[in-house]
């Protein structure tokens, strides 16, 4: 069976990942992925804003030690881009970034649903115990809908988010999911299989097979990432990922180059 392009790759620049871009991708390379894209996370306008992100002043760094392990590894495709965090406001940042660089895609992702929290973020698990996860998943996909809606991202990243330490709502997700989803598709924009909620609380690939399938309906296109943040993660359980979107209809995924798509059959 044909594994599909592992797209959501981080750096050591982030602060919280191992492993060079260059063993990610001889990694990538026995593993016999087709192509791999790194997506760290990108700098904020503020580089105190928090601690687990690359600052401003290492995006050449983090583009050089993309470029490294592509010559060092000319016979895989290497694909260079970032998780860039949806933050209202930030939209003229985020431009910025996009037009420094050479990106093959931009994944927006939402972790803050507000300026101080994070909700993916181990430290601040207590948060969740403060909330009402009703009042977190309409804030996490008032913000995703807004991402989608924004038009300056190719990819979204992990859309059900909020489940990975397990804090499901009572509340009916369908109308969340359904606004997410009017707003992907007026842009036209994809959304990642992460496969990184399999190794987190939830159990789970990011999106659920609910959300997946009403995707799959509004003819959202895909793409597919592990969320590496170590070696031993490249291209894992992408192959059952692959196997879930064909069990929600999907017969194509979608790779990009030069911030263009094209659909690629799973
Ligand atoms: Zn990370
Ligand atoms: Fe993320
Ligand atoms: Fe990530
Ligand atoms: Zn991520």
């Amino acid at each position: 069976m044909r594994l599909p392009a592992d797209y959501h790759l981080h750096t050591p620049l982030c602060r919280h990942a191992t492993g060079t871009p260059a063993e990610y991708a001889a990694r990538a390379l026995a593993l016999g992925l087709p192509e791999i894209g790194f997506a760290d996370h990108s700098p904020m306008p503020r580089d105190d804003f928090d601690n687990w992100r690359m600052r401003a002043d290492q995006l050449g760094e983090y583009v050089e030690s993309v470029q490294r392990a592509r010559r060092d590894h000319p016979r895989l495709a290497i694909r260079l881009a970032l998780e860039v965090d949806y933050v209202p406001g930030q939209e003229a940042w985020i431009r910025d970034l996009a037009a420094r660089h050479a990106w093959d895609y931009l994944i927006g992702s939402v972790h803050y649903v507000s300026d101080t929290w994070a909700i993916d973020d181990p430290g601040r698990l207590s948060e969740w115990h403060r909330r009402d996860p009703d009042e977190v998943w309409a804030l996490y996909f008032d913000r995703l809908t807004r991402a989608a809606a924004s038009g300056l991202f190719d990819i979204i990243g992990h859309a059900d988010l909020p489940k990975k330490f397990g804090f499901r709502p009572r509340a009916d997700c369908r109308p969340w999911f359904d606004r997410f989803l009017r707003a992907a598709c007026a842009t036209a924009v994809a959304v990642e299989l992460n496969t990184a909620g399999l190794r987190k609380d939830c159990r789970e690939i990011y999106p659920a097979p609910d959300l997946l399938q009403r995707m799959a309906q509004a003819q959202v296109p895909i793409t597919f990432g592990s969320d590496a943040h170590a070696v031993a993660e490249v291209g894992a359980n992408l192959a059952q990922a692959a196997q879930l979107a064909r069990d929600c209809g999907y017969t194509h995924g979608c790779r990009f180059a030069g911030r263009q798509r094209r659909l690629e059959p799973l």
